[in-house]
């Protein structure tokens, strides 16, 4: 008997990524612990908030990373690359995958590695002037 998909249709589209960089509150937002927005701590200790309300049917998830930051060595490992530049954005991508699907990180490495990103989940990266790479991502639900 082969799978069948249980995934419910959204009833509103994805959202669009356009604009994204705008909404990114960094080390900034004055709404504290009750911020509702989808949120992520970089390692310097600055809060990034993803100021967007998740549309009907869809769930959302930032991560961020500072691109100066080395590979941690025991990740570079597993991954196969020490080069800050092509680890961070793959891993905030990835880091954003396991969020959406409540997967945990080092259990999704062992299982599908960096670079496998789930149709049904839509990401978008960027990489700021001052350091940072974040991406956003989004789900049905
Ligand atoms: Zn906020």
């Amino acid at each position: 008997m082969s799978a069948v998909s249980t995934r419910r249709i959204p009833h509103t589209p994805p959202p669009s990524f356009e604009g994204v960089a705008g909404e990114l509150a960094v080390g900034t937002c004055g709404r504290g612990s009750g911020c509702p927005s989808p949120r992520t701590y970089l390692a310097d200790g600055r809060r990034i908030c993803w100021h967007r309300r998740a549309p009907d049917g869809w769930r959302l998830a930032i991560d961020a990373e500072l691109t100066s930051q080395p590979v941690p060595p025991s990740l570079g490992i597993r991954v196969a690359t020490t080069s800050p530049s092509e680890f961070w954005p793959a891993w905030t991508r990835t880091e954003v995958v396991c969020k959406l699907l409540d997967v945990p990180v080092l259990v999704w490495l062992t299982r599908h590695g960096l670079h496998s990103e789930p149709a049904a989940v839509r990401l978008h990266t960027v990489v700021t002037a001052d350091g940072l790479v974040v991406t956003v991502g989004a789900r049905p639900v």
